[in-house]
């Protein structure tokens, strides 16, 4: 089932067959303002087992459970004082927050650990969904495991037509990086993924917060798998003299293309111009991956944003879509 619905102009009907499907036990796929998810009923295991299914995902990677309203919570997890105080300021929102979750959560949401991932959206369409349906939506990003997220209807079609029970087309996505994942079970609250809602703003709130990078620090457990992939391999070039670093490598490939940002760009066969800001960076990344593959480059360089802010949630994701290659 494919539904289409204008984010600023939708009726909720529209949605109604989307909701039974999660009622259901089916799998939906719809936009919110980080990328597109892929929702289940959060209290239904085997709801919860046909994402995986549908993604190729690793069953040891956690889900993150979606609600309408911060109401919902006492059910799913310990709301903490830290946590009401970042819910009140960031909710809705791309804010995801790690506590520890109730009994009644199934194991196949949390990949058996005992905290549950929490985050209410602000897009439209998302919260309408999830309030009509009446559950809390446990929802991982609607790509196949290990390619860039989707943060376009077009990218959900080209992943999960046929894998997903109900396909919402919502256009755009707004911010197009994942949320910020923060992990408040830990003292200082660790930053296990960076998003839209930056290190700043969180320590602004609480006033202490680390990225949980450090050795023995607390990791999510989906960092560990590759991520972002496109087909073609992804290297970075950073510093002043990136373009010419660039220009020089890419005489090794037939078709080399260039994900540019704040310079010239080499004059390259396939050139993706990331915009002028670190935000503007995060709404392209994706789409431009995927770009790159549809353009038959053979090889993508990547210069990236300063780090800081934004930047760092563009960084994270780009070094992962090259796994480490940098030239
Ligand atoms: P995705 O929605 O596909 O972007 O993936 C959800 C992210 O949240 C993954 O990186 C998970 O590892 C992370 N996550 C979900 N639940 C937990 C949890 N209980 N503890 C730590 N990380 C989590
Ligand atoms: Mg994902």
């Amino acid at each position: 089932m494919h539904i289409k619905a204008n984010p600023l102009d939708f009726k909720e009907e529209q949605l109604l067959p989307a909701a039974a499907v999660l009622q259901n036990g089916g799998i939906c796929a719809f936009p919110t303002e980080t990328v597109y998810g892929l929702g289940a009923n959060a209290w239904d295991a085997e709801a919860v087992a046909k994402i995986f299914r549908a993604k190729g995902r690793p069953q040891d990677n956690p889900l993150i459970v979606h609600v309408a309203d911060p109401g919902q919570l006492s059910d799913i997890c310990i709301v903490t004082p830290l946590a009401e105080t970042l819910i009140s300021r960031f909710w809705g929102g791309p804010l995801t927050l790690i506590l520890p979750k109730t009994d009644k959560v199934p194991a196949a949401v949390t990949a058996g650990l005992d905290t549950v991932a929490v985050r209410m959206p602000s897009h439209p369409i998302a919260n309408a969904l999830l309030r009509l349906c009446g559950l809390p939506v446990a929802a991982p990003s609607a790509n196949l495991s290990g390619k860039p997220s989707p943060t376009r209807a077009a990218h959900v079609l080209a992943d999960m037509d046929g894998r997903a029970d109900c396909i919402i087309d919502g256009g755009d996505c707004l911010w197009g990086v994942e949320s910020t994942v923060l992990d408040l079970t830990v003292s200082p609250p660790a930053i296990l993924r960076p998003g839209a809602v930056t290190k700043e703003e969180i320590y602004g709130e609480i006033g202490e917060v680390i990225y949980g990078t450090g050795v023995g620090a607390p990791k999510s457990p989906g960092m560990k798998y590759t991520h972002y992939a496109p087909d073609a391999p992804v290297f970075i070039a950073e510093g002043p003299d990136a373009a010419a670093r660039i220009a020089e490598a890419a005489k090794a490939y037939t078709r080399p293309g260039v994900l540019y940002y704040d310079c010239n760009p080499p004059a390259l066969p396939v050139a993706i111009s990331a915009g002028n800001t670190a935000a503007e960076y995060a709404a392209q990344l994706f789409f431009a991956l995927r770009e790159f593959d549809r353009q038959g480059a053979d090889v993508i360089f990547a210069i990236p944003p300063a780090a800081g802010g934004m930047g760092d949630a563009v960084r994270n994701r780009l070094f992962k879509s090259a796994g480490g290659k940098i030239i």
